[in-house]
């Protein structure tokens, strides 16, 4: 299966959620934080040119100096850090694998805060671990049971998950 930095994320957020998304289960498109992500997608790219592409992954921004690549997320708020975190960190491991050196910045413009992310050897492995464990997620009939924690209510799924 082809693991994706949306999926990472997820990972980090819910387990039942990820196998929700790689199942094509489309979330409460009235959610208003649904609503909210793809109002501060639009307004964060109104000042960018577009999205880079690389292979099957989109970053944000790519800044380049003489020697080293920067590549960087921009996120609404930093409440759910280290879900960006490990999706940035598997961006620069797509990056790392083709040979590109790169290090990564993760932007939270309404919070005007900006974090470096670098992809160090433990995290590389923590990262593959994070792989597996979605392969095994997704490659299930049933999607994980409902287990109620602080992102449900703020999630399209709720009433799927809570109906
Ligand atoms: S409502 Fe809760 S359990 Fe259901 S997918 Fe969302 S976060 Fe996961």
């Amino acid at each position: 299966m082809n693991v994706n930095g949306t999926l990472i994320w997820y990972y980090h957020i819910c387990k039942r959620e990820v196998w929700l998304m790689y199942n094509h289960i489309v979330p409460d498109q009235n959610d208003e934080n649904i609503a909210l992500g793809r109002f501060m997608h639009e307004i964060t790219y109104q000042r960018q040119e577009k999205e880079i592409s690389f292979g099957h992954v989109k970053f944000d921004i790519m800044m380049q100096t003489k020697d080293h690549i920067v590549i960087g997320e921009t996120k609404k708020s930093d409440r759910y850090e280290e879900a960006s975190r490990y999706q940035l960190l598997y961006y620069l491991s797509v990056l790392k694998e083709a040979g590109i050196s790169a290090s990564g910045l993760l932007l939270y413009p309404s919070q005007k805060k900006r974090v470096k992310v670098e992809l160090a050897l433990n995290e590389e492995k923590k990262l593959k671990e994070i792989i597996r464990n979605i392969d095994i997620i997704c490659s299930q009939t049933e999607p994980p049971e409902v287990e109620k924690n602080r992102f449900c209510k703020r999630c399209g799924y709720r009433e799927y998950c809570y109906a």
